[in-house]
């Protein structure tokens, strides 16, 4: 055999190694999760928890895994077309951890993890969030109560991007503030 003909050979067999790679990389059944949950078990799946006590917390999980040291470990899907997390991100997270162990009594980890997604399903990433504490996220939701009850006063963020994409711009004119 010439050996012109070997070399195609040789690059057709690379091109196919590499496809099956990508292939295999791109599976969300597969390359959705992270390393520490791709063998654990899901314990619940888009299920509403709501905490008991004088702050009542409502979340909904996405997805709840069980890890190898029996901790219950959060996971978010979040679809959109940065490869990037958010603190509200961080904050939905906590309020679904505290619904989630004071509905169950489970242990469940400080930390949570979000898998970032395209809109056309391509998967971006997985990111590991520490979470806020139990403590902060009553804080958060006593706030809130109070601002919509017109008991505080809002004050605006420090972060002008986030003023740029707000829906409240307008009435909320964070430049007088
Ligand atoms: S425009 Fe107002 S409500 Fe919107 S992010 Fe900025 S400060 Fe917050």
């Amino acid at each position: 055999m010439r050996l012109d003909a070997l070399a195609v050979i040789a690059v057709g067999a690379l091109a196919v190694i590499l496809l099956w790679w990508w292939r295999s990389k791109s599976d969300p059944r597969q390359a959705r999760l992270p390393p520490e949950l791709r063998s654990a078990g899901l314990v619940y799946a888009e299920r509403l928890f709501q905490s008991a006590g004088p702050v009542s917390i409502s979340a909904r999980v996405d997805r709840v895994y069980r890890n190898a040291a029996g901790v219950l470990v959060l996971v978010e899907l979040k679809t959109r077309e940065t490869n990037r997390t958010y603190q509200s991100d961080v904050i939905e997270l906590s309020a679904q951890r505290v619904a989630l162990m004071t509905h169950t009594g489970d242990v469940v980890a400080d930390y949570a993890y979000i898998v970032t997604e395209r809109p056309d399903g391509f998967r971006m990433g997985c990111h590991q969030v520490r979470l806020i504490s139990h403590a902060d996220v009553i804080f958060l939701a006593i706030r809130r109560g109070e601002l919509f009850a017109g008991k505080v006063e809002p004050q605006s963020t420090c972060s002008s991007c986030l003023c740029r994409k707000c829906a409240f711009v307008r009435p909320c004119d964070p430049s007088s503030r």
